[in-house]
């Protein structure tokens, strides 16, 4: 069961098209794994019959000669995404009882190409969070672990996602980024994680949060593996007006591609006050092995970042505000009754709605409200405009850019919950990109003193994943990171 586990994606499709292994094999290794984890609460429904169902179809296709680019692979999917006649809850009580009479197109994607899925996984309640503790099931844990043991948190909102990939109880997972939720959990649990330019993937079928900012996106344990995933996640969707026509690159074939005068910038805002020591010696180590690769490291400057997370938690509230009203208690899932039909609105939104999604929603609707929408939302968003433009100023230069991918290491769990703003902090380097809808990717560089792992990450120009994947796949190789986490499936666990 372990060797089935310890292929990534890449060396299980073609274990799987020798007929080395089966998808019914693999796939039930993988159930399996789930189960002898589930203390890492990182799934909240395991759809094991499903998963042999569609495993058993897989291996049918493979015999005929008909696979698909993700045939056979088990893939685990952020509750985030609506799965037709599976329950789809965003991991809000309001959404308990919600099965979907449709499919998202993201995974009707993955699903057309072959993938298995093995269920859903645990996130942050509607995507709010950084930590994966505002879940109506329980915060989902990392799978690493410090020298003292204490649980910690896999990052949000795609904890689970990321706890899973990194746990091997997930061979692939599907998450979603509003502000640093694919790229943030990737860097706490040292796994591979992309954030696609907007509009690069459909968010019809999603559960919306923020829709300016929200990209669905892979993870993976391989910068290859991700590439291949997010060439069957991509598409033209006529469902979502702001889905993309411009063609996708080639990503599988630029993985290997390496940084031979690609110009590399290293923008001076991102190194901030309070930052780990040791991100910053990962932040130079990771500019050395680009340089030694053949890139060119060039300083630049982004003069607006220090605005990028203030204009984010006021935009993206704003839109949840909005986006929110449709939980009314009578469209969809859980509903309070009280005698008037007001009264039930209020009731149900109360009793279905976690702190943090109440507090989002308090805050958006003021920003929002006729006395301060001038004040807070329109400068929100000239403020968004002026970071947009300081890349594109950037990239007038430079190819890329190199940052860290969070200011820190994996923290306890319970640790900042009670202190949104500084849960918030988390989201300063990832913020930007959704701001100006650009893509990024984070890939684990090393690990602390602790050995909990930290991630570098790469900003790319609009539907650019190419050039994300060329420098990931050099940081990759260069940082040779083959650590594993203590509670791993068939490992330690
Ligand atoms: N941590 C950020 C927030 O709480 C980002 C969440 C996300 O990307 N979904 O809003």
């Amino acid at each position: 069961m372990s060797d089935l586990l310890g292929l990534n994606a890449v060396a299980a499709r073609e274990a799987l098209d020798k007929k080395a292994i089966s998808a019914v094999e693999l796939t039930t290794a993988y159930l399996g794994a789930a189960e002898a984890t589930a203390g890492l609460n990182n799934y909240v429904a395991l759809t094991a019959d499903h998963a042999l169902a569609m495993a058993a179809e897989s291996d049918k296709r493979i015999a005929a000669g008909a696979a698909g680019l993700l045939e056979g692979l088990p893939i685990g999917v952020k509750d985030l995404f609506c799965t037709k006649g599976i329950s789809s809850t965003a991991c809000s009580n309001i959404l308990k009882g919600f099965v979907p009479p449709y499919e998202s197109t993201v995974t009707a994607n993955l699903w057309a190409a072959g993938g298995v899925m093995l269920g859903k996984l645990n996130c942050d309640e509607f995507a709010m969070g950084s930590g994966n503790e505002n879940s109506a099931f329980g915060p989902a844990v990392n799978p690493w672990q410090g020298k003292d043991k204490v649980d910690l948190v896999p990052g949000g909102s795609s904890g689970g996602s990321a706890s899973a990939v990194a746990a091997r109880s997930a061979l692939l997972a599907t998450g979603t980024d509003t502000g640093g939720s694919i790229r943030q959990p990737a860097a706490f649990c040292g796994v591979v994680g992309l954030k696609p330019t907007y509009g690069r993937c459909s968010r019809w079928g999603i559960v919306a949060f923020a829709s300016s900012l929200d990209q669905a996106g892979p993870f993976t344990r391989t910068v290859a593996d991700n590439a291949l995933i997010m060439t069957a996640m991509a598409s033209h969707d006529a469902k979502d007006s702001t889905s993309t026509q411009t063609p996708l690159q080639d990503l599988i074939g630029a993985v290997g591609d390496g940084v031979k005068g690609m110009k590399i910038g290293v923008p001076k805002e991102y190194g901030m006050d309070g930052m780990d020591s040791e991100v910053v010696t990962l932040w130079e180590q990771g500019q050395a092995w680009l340089r030694d690769a053949g890139a060119e490291l060039i300083d630049v400057s982004l003069p607006h970042t220090k605005y990028a997370l203030p204009a984010y938690y006021i935009i993206a509230p704003a839109e949840a505000s909005s986006n929110l009203a449709r939980y009314d208690g009578v469209r969809y899932g859980m509903r309070v009754d009280a005698e008037t039909l007001d009264g039930m609105y209020e009731a149900t939104r109360a009793a279905g709605f976690g702190e943090e999604v109440q507090r989002r929603i308090m805050i958006g609707t003021y920003v929002l409200s006729a006395g301060y929408y001038d004040a807070y939302y329109l400068k929100a968003q000239k403020v968004r405009r002026l970071i947009k433009g300081d890349f594109d100023e950037a990239f007038q230069t430079v190819d890329a850019l190199l940052t860290p991918a969070t200011p820190s290491a994996a923290f306890p769990v319970g640790r900042k919950i009670d202190d949104p703003v500084t849960n918030f902090l988390n989201d300063v380097f990832t913020v930007p990109a959704n701001l100006a809808g650009l893509p990024g990717i984070a890939v684990p560089g090393g690990v602390t003193s602790d050995g909990l792992p930290l991630g570098l990450q790469v900003l790319g120009r609009p539907f650019d994943e190419a050039s994300l994947y060329r420098v990931a796949g050099v940081l990759e190789q260069a940082a040779g990171f083959k650590m594993t986490p203590a509670r791993m499936a068939g490992g330690a666990a």
